[in-house]
């Protein structure tokens, strides 16, 4: 062993200096190729500049551009070219080389096979070596790629992770663990070894991760499900047991594998089946989890947002037997967030966190630190120094809707439309009495959309219901319905409205068993048919017939708030024109404005009346 890895050094300096070699070979490498025809072309348009010719009838040069050229024209034909097209500005070099001796022409082929042969050589050793020593070479295909975020680094700890208490808590067990392991194994106590953080993207789960690792101060090796999979077969499961090694010279620490559900899906499930790299790896990975005791002091935690497509062996007791769910913010945690977010910011008196909180229901953290982001950036803009509520709003939508695009030219008649689109879903919003209320309305497109209609519940909620569903369908179609009564025709600024009320109808009747017809009974198991391998084409638990009937359920479903909204829309036409041409006007409107509007036109009805 000992005398491998001191050859493999030697080979590595030699590759070393093949490399310089080659590279400096490579100074005087030309910047491009011209053809026959491109190179008259380029003369033609007196596009070159120099022109040498060496003995070898090689010919190089510079274009007017400062490219460097190189060229395969015969030297009669470049000739004839000069001949017909004169041009006295290019200057013209006849160059007699210094004739290269033999044995030096041939030594950048016998370098690269040589480079070859030590780059095989190496890479044989390195998939034999298996799980054996730590001197593996230097070319560390298989090494694994975590990070070690150790103590001097910039420490997370669970202050900076806000709103999170009862995720912090299930988690303080596992850093005491880790600052005295003593305590807890004289009591006989079995830590759990692997820790699976479930939630959607943003909502913090790297950061408690690494807040962990602060608060106990032991090394965070981290590393992404992604990194395991390489395009060398079977480099990823090396990977794993190098990671292993390492960790377990430095217990205690932790290991945090993010999304590993790039790894640890369900196996079997590869498109092409069978053994992928994929399923070495995570193979490996089993293996090694169950390889270190209990409290040897390594504490694994994973993140994802797709439990649902994990290995089943993944999450057996001593592996990921923990879970630990890490939803999006509350009210409360997200005035936490913000605040720790501001506390680098120089925020005006006015801003109220508490209020800002309410306004942003479904922001995540991540959201969160943008929106404090944008807020700051918009105020650097306008070359103030404190952030201002002005900036926060303006924020709020950037985040949700993309950035405003006023200069986008919009023509007088998609403008008509858009503004009766809008005031079409505010107004048949108002008159259903269980959406929420309307917060702002506007024709300024942004990202992909020419307008929105926002309307934000007055609290969280977790449950919604049928009648409210169906209101919220009513409320997606008054922007179609508005276009039909007004514009006499229909746009394709609708789909998105479109798509949303169908999902609506559907899941109310596959999901929520919330059809009469049907009844309490779910349909179809729809979340797996994304990943391709599982499940494939068992999706359908149910008939033909009942296929049939859900779909003329839906069908009725739709038709039904379609006609409310027409309905809606007939009976509030006056208020219908107002709000759009006050939209036309200043193009946003909040939500207090649009109630004025409705008041206002309201009244005049009841005068003429
Ligand atoms: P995830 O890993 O769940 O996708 P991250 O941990 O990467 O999310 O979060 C992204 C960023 O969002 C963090 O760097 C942090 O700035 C912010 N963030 C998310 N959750 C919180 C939180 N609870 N408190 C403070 N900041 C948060
Ligand atoms: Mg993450
Ligand atoms: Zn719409």
């Amino acid at each position: 062993m000992k005398k491998i890895s001191s050859a493999s050094v030697w080979l590595v300096v030699f590759v070393l200096v093949i490399f310089a070699a080659v590279t400096f070979k490579d100074a005087d490498k030309k910047d491009t190729t011209l053809s026959v025809d491109k190179f008259q072309e380029q003369w033609i348009k007196k596009d070159i500049k120099s022109v040498q010719v060496r003995e070898d009838k090689t010919i190089t040069g510079e274009l007017t551009d400062g490219t460097q050229y190189e060229t395969i024209v015969p030297l009669s034909r470049l000739m004839q070219v000069m001949d017909e097209h004169p041009n006295d500005k290019v200057t013209e070099t006849y160059i007699k080389p210094a004739s290269m001796p033999m044995w030096l022409q041939i030594v950048p082929t016998l370098l690269i096979v040589l480079m070859l042969v030590a780059f095989w050589f190496m890479y044989m050793q390195q998939s034999q070596g298996g799980g054996g020593g730590g001197n593996r070479g230097v070319m560390n295909f298989g090494k694994s790629r975590a990070k070690i975020a150790t103590l001097d680094k910039k420490k997370v700890t669970f202050d900076d992770v806000a709103g999170e208490d009862e995720e912090k808590d299930e988690l303080a067990e596992v850093v005491d663990f880790l600052k005295q392991p003593k305590r807890y194994l004289d009591a006989g106590a079995r830590i759990p070894k692997g820790i699976l953080l479930v939630g959607p993207p943003g909502t913090g789960k790297t950061l408690l991760a690494r807040a962990v690792s602060g608060e106990a101060g032991v090394p965070f090796y981290s590393i992404s499900g992604s990194d395991f999979v390489e395009m060398f077969v079977g480099v990823g499961a090396s990977r794993v047991r190098d990671l292993f090694e390492q960790a377990k010279k430095s217990a205690p620490c932790i290991i945090f594998i993010d999304e590993i559900d790039a790894v640890g899906r369900q196996r079997g499930a590869g498109v092409g089946g069978g053994h992928d790299e994929r399923e070495q790896t995570l193979n490996q990975l089993l293996v090694e989890m169950d390889g270190f005791g209990v409290n040897e002091g390594i504490i694994m935690i994973a993140a994802t947002n797709r439990p649902d497509i994990l290995d089943p062996a993944l999450l057996r007791p001593g592996r990921f037997d923990r879970h630990i769910l890490v939803g999006a913010p509350d009210v409360k945690g997200r005035e936490e967030i913000l605040k720790v977010h501001s506390k680098n910011k120089q925020l005006a008196d006015e801003v109220k966190l508490d209020v800002l909180a309410k306004r942003t229901p479904g922001f995540t953290g991540a959201d969160l630190e943008n929106l404090m982001n944008e807020a700051a950036l918009l105020t650097v803009r306008k070359n103030k120094q404190i952030i201002e509520m002005v900036e926060l709003d303006e924020a709020v939508t950037r985040v949700i809707a993309g950035p405003e695009k006023k200069s986008r030219v919009i023509s007088e008649k998609d403008r008509k439309l858009t503004a009766y689109h809008e005031a079409g879903h505010a107004v048949v919003m108002k008159y259903s009495p269980l959406s929420d209320p309307i917060h702002q309305i506007s024709i300024i497109p942004r990202g992909m959309a020419g307008g929105y209609t926002m309307h934000l519940p007055e609290e969280d909620t977790s449950y919604t219901s049928k009648l409210k569903l169906k209101d919220e369908m009513v409320g997606l179609l008054g922007g179609r319905v508005a276009e039909k009564l007004i514009m006499k025709d229909i746009s394709t600024g609708a789909k998105n409205d479109i798509d949303r009320a169908s999902a609506i109808a559907r899941k109310m009747v596959m999901e929520y068993g919330m059809s009469d017809e049907l009844g309490p009974i779910s349909f179809g198991n729809d979340h797996n048919e994304v990943f391709l391998g599982r499940d494939l084409g068992k999706s359908r638990n149910f008939s033909e017939q009942v296929a049939f009937q859900i779909d003329s359920e839906v069908k009725d479903l739709i038709d039904e708030a379609y006609a409310k909204a027409e309905k809606i829309l007939a009976e509030n036409i006056s208020k219908l024109h107002a709000v759009a041409q006050e939209l036309l006007l200043k193009e946003k409107l909040e939500g207090a404005e649009f109630e004025a509007i409705i008041a206002r036109t309201e009244s005049s009805e009841i005068e003429l009346s």
